[in-house]
């Protein structure tokens, strides 16, 4: 499919969202692949060279090859949710194999490494976000298989740095995955820095609207280890369902318009929410006082993304409070679609949790920016 259209930008592809072109219809849509089964011919093979829908249905083709030339990959995968594309690396590796991982992560993955690495017979060590050296020190310790990085990390967006990360994993002949649901192919291409494989919850940006769950990995080789996660997805069978795959493919198709215009607004909001005396500090990567502005300047570009966190100089009840009191964010979890969410994070991750108890985590989306300006405005008045 790809072969038969000129090289082009990754934006131009998504707008068209990998519309095949030999549709007897001419349609510039994909239709939605129902069947789970195709018959055979009378000598026993496939004509259509599908046997199965369980993980071959036609219409994973367009988001597939899509995501694969955004990221730059050699191919991608999509599965029914992040946390199934994360968990099928975690099932391609072998008993006695160790993984590395942030302390600050996405709670879920944090909680899976936690309760079944051991389970499974696998070794985990934590190293502290962003601080490469310590993850230097980590790969010292014992033979590793597989460095996990987030940049930027939920919910703190701490900015690791993806060249340095996969020049210690590989010296240490470990793979080096990269969660990068909150920078999109839009912002940063980890396989470009050296990550082997690019993890997304296609959840978020990807579909950008909070109607699918989905998740999806992006290889830089169709090798050996790509072929076993092929089949985990095959024989796991934790697969993408056919109106989802459609759904994700039109939530792609404006992609590029959506990360920009919420990260104009991230950007704006986190400059204003610095100035307010309420405001104890700010997490956004694109403001020069972040601690990773540098690392995210050299690897991110057109943008900081739509996340940024905000910590209450009152505590905890202030937090609550102004969550309570914003009126055009919607009190929700997840992020990435074209509606602003807040959320006081440590109440949603429980026990256990690094989150600060003083800390909001917001999901800006691309509403009118003074309306989301005004709403932090009148919140933050009642907050002390
Ligand atoms: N990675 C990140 C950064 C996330 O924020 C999430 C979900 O919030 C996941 C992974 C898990 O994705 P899903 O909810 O699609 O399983």
């Amino acid at each position: 499919m790809s072969t038969q259209r000129p090289v082009t930008q990754g934006e131009t592809l998504a707008a068209q969202g990998f519309a095949p072109p030999d549709s007897p219809y001419g349609e510039v849509v994909p239709p939605i692949h129902i069947a789970t089964t195709y018959e055979r011919a009378g000598d026993g093979s496939y004509p259509g060279g599908r046997l199965y829908s369980r993980d071959q249905n036609p219409g994973y083709d367009a988001p597939e090859a899509l995501l694969a030339a955004l990221e730059g990959g050699a191919a991608a995968l999509l599965f029914g949710s992040g946390m199934a594309a994360s968990a099928a690396v975690l099932q391609a590796l072998q008993p006695g194999d160790r993984i590395v991982a942030p302390r600050v992560i996405y709670w879920g993955w944090r909680k899976l490494l936690q309760q079944f690495c051991q389970q499974w017979g696998l070794a985990l060590a934590w190293y502290d976000n962003a601080d490469t050296d310590d993850l230097a020190a980590r790969l010292d310790e014992a033979a590793t298989r597989l460095v996990w990085v987030e940049t930027p990390a939920n919910p703190t967006w701490e900015v690791t740095d993806l060249q340095r990360a996969a020049q210690l994993a590989h010296q240490h002949g470990a793979l080096l995955v990269v969660d990068s649901t909150a920078a999109t192919p839009v912002l940063s291409r980890p396989l470009e820095f050296g990550a082997d494989l690019v993890m997304h919850s296609a959840t978020k940006y990807l579909n950008g609207h909070a109607d699918v769950i989905a998740g999806a990995l992006v290889t830089r080789a169709q090798d050996a280890f790509w072929e076993r996660i092929r089949q985990v997805r095959n024989l796991g069978g934790a697969v993408l369902g056919p109106v989802e795959a459609a759904l994700l493919l039109r939530g792609m198709r404006t992609l590029f318009l959506r990360v920009r215009a919420a990260s104009a607004n991230a950007l704006a909001l986190a400059r204003f929410l610095e100035t307010q005396p309420q405001v104890l500090s700010v997490a956004y990567p694109g403001l020069p006082g972040h601690p990773g502005h540098a690392v995210a300047c050299a690897q991110m570009q057109g943008g900081f993304g739509g996340m940024l966190s905000l910590r209450l100089a009152a505590g905890e009840a202030a937090a609550r409070q102004v969550a309570a009191s914003l009126q055009v964010f919607r009190r929700a979890t997840s992020l990435g679609s074209t509606e602003s969410l807040v959320e006081h994070r440590a109440s949603v991750e429980g026990p256990g949790s690094p989150c600060p108890p003083d800390l909001l985590r917001v999901s800006v989306g691309i509403e009118a920016l003074d309306d989301l300006l005004a709403d932090f405005a009148q919140a933050l008045r009642g907050a002390g």
